[in-house]
């Protein structure tokens, strides 16, 4: 035979095999065709009637269509009857094929596969599930992938219920749990982070035709966020079965701590990174630094400006991470402080409240420091609480007094404030952890962030792909 003939006979084969695969997948179509009819007996059903049925059997449908395509590609390898043994190597032969349920989001997939067991090694490979790059268990990665991102936007109770309807697919909360703590295992700051290309594009962008470097904000800030000892974790030995009446421990909030980064265009922000965990200031300052190390805020091409509260080690730490850059004592937070006086101070006068707070702030506003110094000094208090109110916030202003230039500030064109309530520190830890009823332990807290976090970065695809290769990772070491 010529090598024409050859391949005219390979052209052949794949012809035949491509008209086989159709037979097949009209042969399922024409079940479940049957299935549908089964279902709606009315000659004419209303439209809702008709969708509701082929809706019901959707999966059948699209997991049927999938099985047939994926035994067609891997023929080959279903029908392998030999293999070596990858611990020593030896020909094995292929024992009866194993077959498998794989959950998909287009609904489930059977696969009857070979297995090949070494008595020697005492080993055992189904080299199929590599090649397709399975999941263990049955929920496969779509599915995960899919049910992480909505448990990361609404209650667990919520997501399960969403994700049944909508997907088709049942996942318990239990399950929601387990696969939103493994997704953000070991996820660190970089993991979340934008790359250093992304940023830059984005600050090229906001620069474009402008005569000034554009405005690069570090916001540092903290979120309440109800968390609960890991004591509450354990129960009453022998009395496994029963659940406490009444919670033997109690619940406590504690700071979410965290930064945001992001650009200053006119009236508008451009978001950056945001990275909060429950953590220490140790930790917080760790992760700045992996930022800046990793190169991926370019100082050089930007007017860096720190926002923070008036915290002295926030400043200290500051100074040694970016000492070149713009010092703003963010307006919301001494806003509240001065307002907290005036109640204190004018408790049964709220309009004189009003008109204290209003004066104050204006002159403040405008960068006189000293100016609201010496208005706080000629203050009488009213109480001995207002007194230490007072004497609070003259060393506050103090020690913060150039963090507080707002006039050349505002002329330079710096953000005064984080934008108070509205920052996306607050809305990353409330929106999904401040949930009535809802107190997190800890770790499995931060990991809820850390996906928030990732989220809100657009990072999301990249920290589930992280996972993904850990468990394919895993499951090549559990069957290597
Ligand atoms: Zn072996």
């Amino acid at each position: 035979m010529g090598p024409a003939a050859v391949l005219a006979l390979a052209d052949l084969r794949e012809e035949r095999r491509r008209a086989e695969l159709r037979q097949r997948l009209h042969e399922r179509l024409d079940q479940w065709l049957d299935r549908v009819e089964e279902r709606v007996k009315e000659p004419k059903p209303t439209l809702e009637q008709l969708t509701q049925a082929v809706w019901e059997l959707r999966q059948e449908l699209m997991g049927g269509l999938t099985e047939e395509i994926l035994h067609q590609r891997y023929g080959a390898e279903v029908a392998q009857q030999t293999a070596s043994c990858p611990r020593c190597g030896r020909l094995v032969a292929a024992r009866a094929p194993v077959s498998r349920t794989l959950d998909t989001l287009l609904g489930s997939v059977q696969v009857s596969r070979p297995y090949f067991y070494c008595t020697a090694c005492q080993h055992g490979v189904s080299p199929l599930d590599d090649a397709l790059g399975l999941a263990e268990g049955r929920k496969q990665f779509d599915v995960q992938k899919a049910a992480a991102k909505l448990a990361a936007e609404v209650p667990y109770d919520t997501a399960q219920e969403l994700f049944a309807e909508l997907t088709g697919v049942p996942l318990s909360t239990e399950r929601l749990h387990a696969l939103t703590n493994a997704v953000a295992n070991g996820v660190g700051v970089l993991d979340v982070a934008p790359t250093q290309e992304e940023i830059m594009a984005k600050i090229a962008a906001v620069a474009a035709g402008r005569r000034w470097r554009p405005i690069l904000v570090l916001a540092i800030d903290g979120a309440d966020v109800p968390t609960r000892p890991e004591t509450a974790k354990g129960r009453r030995r022998g009395r496994k079965r029963q659940r406490a009446k009444r919670a033997r421990w109690t619940g406590q909030w504690r700071e979410a701590k965290g930064f945001r980064f992001y650009l200053v265009d006119d009236d508008r922000i451009v978001h950056l990174l945001s990275w909060h965990q429950i953590q220490d200031d140790e930790a917080l300052f760790a992760a700045l630094q992996a930022v800046k190390e990793a190169g991926l805020i370019p100082e050089e091409l930007v007017r860096l400006c720190v926002l923070a509260d008036g915290a002295r080690w926030i400043w200290n730490r500051v100074k040694v991470l970016f000492p070149t850059a713009e010092e703003i004592l963010d307006y919301y937070h001494w806003a509240e402080r001065v307002h907290k006086l005036a109640e204190v101070q004018y408790g049964d006068h709220p309009e004189k409240a009003l008109e204290w707070v209003e004066a104050t702030m204006a002159r403040l506003f405008a960068g006189e420091v000293d100016g609201g110094i010496w208005g706080l000094q000629r203050l009488r208090p009213a109480t001995a609480e207002a007194a230490a109110e007072i004497e609070q916030l003259i060393g506050y202003l103090q020690n913060n007094r150039e963090r507080i230039n707002y006039r050349s500030q505002r002329k330079a064109g710096y953000p005064l404030g984080s934008g108070g309530i509205e920052s996306a520190n607050k809305f990353i830890c409330h929106v999904r952890l401040k949930r009535s009823g809802a107190w997190w332990y800890v770790a499995n807290g931060n990991h809820m962030l850390a996906l928030r976090c990732a989220k809100y970065n657009r990072t999301f695809d990249r920290v589930f792909e992280r996972y993904r290769q850990q468990m394919l990772e895993k499951s090549r070491q559990n069957n290597p």
